[in-house]
């Protein structure tokens, strides 16, 4: 497979100032070189958005959904081999990405239909003086930051609803996962989106270039995804120029076993919302709340079930879990497991880093405490602490002692009863009976420190239009 590892600026595919490695986590080789962005090409990325903007913004709706369902198209048509890449930089396992390509390309097919019932409101005033006339205009420029956890997804889920509103954008995306994003990029360029209208750039000094950035009046929003801690650090950037936000941050999610769930099936449940993508996911089912009354049989069958999955890289048959991105998130893995055994965890299977080649980490499964400082950590990995609880008030107590509010889970074979649970829990999306709910068609998006802003669903082409109101003498 040829890779691309140039910056993508204006139309054009350009060398930027000195290149940076994208390493294969499983073996720690070298996979390319990629360009890096000085601050002249982030300007030109910025004035290359800017120059697009208003010629884009002004495309019928229709012309905009057919680029994006051309993108759609080819995504899912080469969905292999960009699977194969994400594999081999990210090193989550190739079902996993194969997963992630599907799910990927369901933004440009969901937001190509979006793209023409944008509702707006024409009525009369309460006093009868005016008419009332609101409609949605896009934003601007748009800056979309993302991670690498899930470096196809979480860029379509931005460019989608930026390019089906109007907007242009600047695509940054995690220096160790830029060639699924260069990958994305050329898909719409084939698929045929103006000069200037998406821009990728992989700035030498990431927090100095994004700062600039986003200093310049040009620019008018930010859509960031990553960690709740620089989350923080660019909604105080985004202050000076008072910016659109939308954040989609950390997680910590509690999985609750109420006692009269179905003990396999909430073994199979758990185990895709905790082992999915590796664990490295912000949905990835954190502390599994489970009551002391059914803990013995679920912790011994989930240990069964945990112990039989196959480590191994990404790219080999069979293989259900891969490498961690890079040694470095390994490593915090690991020093948290530490952290936790230290504070009293019971380690029932894992809790060792793979020795030898690869950032690899094992299934691990903890017994803990409720103070355990395990749980009030995000655990990138396929590390799971079980704690016990005694009553569904307690369960949603422990839940919520959190500054995260993403996602919650719930097992339980009364609905109603798992409804009660999931209205009090603290989290913008709450699962029941299920181990994974993202939908392209539905609102993703946290509370309290998980985030700002929706994602998918009919709310996501908002965080890139803004509402005008016409008043009009009548
Ligand atoms: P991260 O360290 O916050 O990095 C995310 C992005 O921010 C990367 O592109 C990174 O660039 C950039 N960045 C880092 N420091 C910056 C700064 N000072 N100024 C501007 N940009 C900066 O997160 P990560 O480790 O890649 O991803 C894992 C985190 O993402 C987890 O906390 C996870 O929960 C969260 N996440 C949330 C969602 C959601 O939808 N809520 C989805 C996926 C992941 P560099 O790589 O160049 O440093």
């Amino acid at each position: 497979m040829s890779i691309q590892t140039k910056l993508f600026i204006n139309g054009e595919w350009l060398d930027g100032e000195g290149s940076i490695a994208v390493i294969d986590p499983s073996d720690e080789s070298t996979i390319a070189e990629v360009s890096l962005a000085g601050e002249a090409q982030c300007d030109a990325a910025i004035s290359a958005a800017h120059a697009a903007f208003a010629p884009w913004a002004a495309t019928a709706p229709r012309y905009r959904a057919e680029i994006l369902r051309r993108a759609y198209e080819i995504m899912v048509t080469e969905a292999d081999q960009i699977a194969t890449l994400i594999s081999r930089e990210n090193g989550k396992v190739l079902s996993d990405a194969k997963g992630e390509v599907l799910f990927a390309a369901e933004f440009f097919r969901w937001f190509s239909e979006e793209t023409s019932r944008t509702p707006g409101d024409f009525r009369k005033s309460p006093s009868g003086d005016k008419r009332i006339l609101v409609t949605h205009q896009p934003i601007g420029v748009s800056l979309l930051i993302t991670p690498w956890n899930f470096p196809a997804a979480m860029a379509t889920r931005k460019i989608a609803p930026a390019l089906a509103a109007g907007c242009t954008v600047i695509l940054k995306p995690a220096s160790e996962t830029p060639l699924t994003a260069i990958y994305i990029v050329d898909v719409l360029q084939r698929a045929g989106v103006p000069a200037g209208v998406v821009n990728y750039i992989l700035p030498i000094k990431t927090g100095a270039m994004v700062s600039r950035i986003l200093h310049d009046p040009r620019v008018r929003n930010l859509s960031f995804t990553g960690s709740t801690e620089v989350g923080r650090i660019l909604i105080r950037e985004s202050a000076d120029l008072v910016l659109r936000t939308s954040m989609e941050l950390g997680g910590n999610a509690p999985f609750l076993i109420l006692d009269d769930a179905n003990i396999e099936e909430a073994v199979k449940v758990v185990l895709l919302a905790k082992m999915r993508n590796g664990g490295a996911a912000c949905t990835a089912a954190n502390r599994i709340l489970v009551d002391r009354k059914i803990a013995k049989e679920f912790t011994a069958k989930f240990v069964d079930v945990m112990s039989n999955f196959k480590m191994a890289p990404g790219l080999t048959e069979g293989a259900q879990l891969g490498a961690s991105v890079s040694l470095r998130e390994r490593d915090k893995i690991a020093e948290m497991v530490d952290g936790a055994a230290t504070a009293g965890a019971e380690i029932h299977i894992g809790g060792k880093a793979h020795e030898g080649k690869g950032a690899f980490y094992p299934p691990t499964v903890l017994t803990v405490k409720e103070d355990n400082p395990i749980l009030s950590q995000e655990v990138f990995g396929p590390v799971a602490p079980i704690v016990l609880f005694d009553t569904d008030e307690d369960a949603i107590r422990i839940a919520n002692s959190t500054e995260f509010g993403l996602i919650s889970y719930v097992c339980s074979e009364n609905l109603g009863r798992a409804i009660r649970v999931a209205e009090a829990l603290e989290s913008g999306m709450v699962s029941i009976n299920r181990g994974v709910i993202s939908d392209p068609a539905a609102p993703f998006g946290g509370v309290k420190q998980s985030g700002l802003g929706r994602e998918g669903g009919f709310d996501g082409i908002h965080e890139f239009l803004e509402t005008k109101y016409i008043g009009v003498e009548i």
